[in-house]
């Protein structure tokens, strides 16, 4: 091999650090703070602030390689720690503040997470379970005053770390930088641990134009939260261009994110199709009363963007929707659905079909899909379960080498998503081979959930599945079989799960039935259930509304 005469250039989140200092730094980041006013700063004051928390991470003891979790909101000292955690040669580990308290316990512990930043609004969260974790320090972001004994003060610390004694570290772009767990469809939830190379990678893919399209003239602000898929990638990415940077903290109602856009003039934002839901009705309710005009283009994902939902933007406010599918695994963008220019002239039905689909794939990101027969054929209507490989693809989740048949003999790792691809490369979804509910955006284990009813004396089967919602998308319903003789209510058993799950993980509705429909293997058999009660939700919300 004739080896190539180029330098030796780390593509590493420092990479990002240090050009946003040497071009960047009169540009404003905007947070939405627990108050509802609006910090504002500089990229100048961000950089000096993640460099000092690196040099405070070390004082405290952070060696190469250490998990830092984070328990926090979309904000400027998370951004902070996005970049300071691995400046210190640490992996940014964002812990998902909606999971249930014995999911973040076993998360951590897996992790072997050592210090955790957290803001102080929810600093509760952590109380509840900090008995059973293992932890060196807890830094609190954004005290007001003094905090009890055992917690650190992060501006305390900041303010402690001289910047003269910032180092930066000679990092290796295959050195691990952040990870993030994802829920299991069987099992514990499993780590995607994410090295510099594919994080700045995925910033650059996502940045093109055919992508989400960051500009340094954007006003860039994530609504998706940063702790769940490192917000889509959009702090790293919006950081390596320049862009203005918005934060809404912990307001996601539409009313105050409909503020954030006019007051900040947002020009590029992205969420879950729940949060844009809310903000169309609103929109619809009063038009004309909110000024969106700055507003170029919404990123769509996470779950299923409604055909209805993208042509109403569109249509009825001017608001170009660009839908885009991804996974915690796939760090997380893999597919964009833009328009390529042979379409122009189509018609609009077709338009918006083409638009409902989950797109094409990324730059350096390839797709196939796989049933019993094989690969499947381009052809828009054969399914089978969607195969994905790439340089922000993982190959294997964080010691937990149970899973390894996520992932083919020719190594493509195994979505479980089920899908049909058309001849022009757009990726539909069609179905999803996983016993998950995906609520707003979020994870709910339906295997959890039975398991649980299971263990209640007087049920005998339980079988959880997604119905069909109109806020949520998707809310967990179960169906459940009695022990001969025995009763129980829906109210008792939703009583009962509330014991061990959070409020918004129990089902919307538990219907009671004979039987369990099984496969031939014995197995619940939920398609069947779905078949049946997949719309259960949306009917009783007309009936409710007629009455
Ligand atoms: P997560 O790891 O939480 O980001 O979840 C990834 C999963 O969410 C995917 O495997 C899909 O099942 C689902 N998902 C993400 N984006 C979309 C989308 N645009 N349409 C339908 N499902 C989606």
């Amino acid at each position: 091999m004739l080896k190539g005469l180029m330098m030796e250039s780390q593509l590493t989140t420092n990479a990002i650090l240090r050009r946003a200092e040497m071009l960047f730094g009169h540009r404003e980041i905007v947070t939405r703070l627990p108050d509802k006013s609006f910090h504002r700063y500089t990229y100048k004051d961000f950089v000096e602030r993640a460099k000092k928390l690196a040099v405070a991470l070390r004082d405290l003891g952070l060696r190469r390689g250490d998990r830092v979790a984070t328990l926090a909101w979309n904000s400027y000292t998370h951004l902070e720690a996005y970049f300071g955690i691995p400046a210190a040669g640490g992996v940014l580990h964002t812990l998902n503040l909606r999971l249930p308290p014995e999911d973040l316990i076993y998360i951590m512990n897996h992790a072997k997470d050592r210090i955790l930043l957290v803001d102080h609004t929810l600093l509760r969260l952590y109380e509840a379970i900090k008995d059973k974790v293992h932890l060196d320090h807890v830094v609190v972001m954004g005290a007001p005053g003094e905090l009890p004994l055992g917690y650190l003060d992060y501006e305390a610390l900041l303010s402690a770390a001289d910047l003269d004694r910032y180092e930066e570290l000679s990092l290796d772009e295959w050195e691990a930088a952040a990870m993030c767990y994802t829920s299991g469809t069987t099992g514990r939830p499993k780590g995607v641990l994410y090295n510099h190379r594919a994080l700045v990678l995925h910033s650059l893919g996502v940045a093109l134009p055919d992508a989400i399209g960051l500009s340094e003239r954007d006003v860039v602000m994530p609504v998706v939260p940063m702790f769940h898929a490192n917000a889509w990638g959009i702090p790293f990415a919006a950081t390596m261009v320049g862009a203005r940077q918005v934060f809404p903290g912990p307001y996601l109602d539409p009313v105050s994110l409909l503020e954030d856009i006019q007051e900040a003039r947002v020009t590029v934002t992205a969420g879950v199709p729940t949060i844009w839901l809310g903000i169309l009705q609103e929109l619809d309710k009063n038009p004309g009363k909110w000024d969106l005009s700055s507003l170029r283009s919404m990123t769509v994902g996470g779950a299923a963007a409604p055909r209805g939902m993208i042509k109403g933007f569109e249509k009825r406010h001017g608001i170009r929707v660009v839908h885009g599918w991804g996974m915690t695994e796939t760090t997380p963008v893999g597919t964009l659905c833009t328009v390529p220019p042979e379409m122009d002239g189509a018609d609009e039905e077709t338009l918006y079909d083409i638009k409902a689909a989950q797109g094409r794939p990324l730059v350096f990101i390839e797709l196939r899909a796989r049933n019993e027969e094989g690969i499947v054929p381009w052809d828009g209507k054969t399914m089978g379960e969607l195969e994905i490989r790439g340089p922000w693809v993982a190959a294997a989740y964080y010691e937990a080498p149970e899973a390894r048949d996520r992932w083919t003999e020719d190594g493509w790792f195994r979505t479980g998503d089920i899908v049909a691809i058309h001849p022009q490369g757009f990726m539909e979804i069609k179905d999803r081979d996983k016993d998950l509910v995906k609520s707003g955006g979020e994870w709910i284990s339906s295997v959890e959930l039975e398991n649980h009813l299971m263990a209640h004396p007087a049920v005998a089967e339980a079988a959880v599945i997604a119905a069909q919602h109109p806020k949520w998308q998707e809310r967990p319903l179960a169906a459940v079989v009695l022990k001969e003789g025995q009763t129980a209510t829906e109210e008792e058993l939703k009583q009962f799960l509330a014991q061990k799950f959070p409020k918004w993980w129990l089902p919307d509705a538990i219907v009671f039935v004979p039987e369990i429909p099984k496969t031939s293997t014995g197995k619940f058999h939920k398609l069947v259930l779905r078949q049946e009660y997949g719309e259960y939700l949306l009917a009783r919300d007309r009936e409710d509304e007629s009455v």
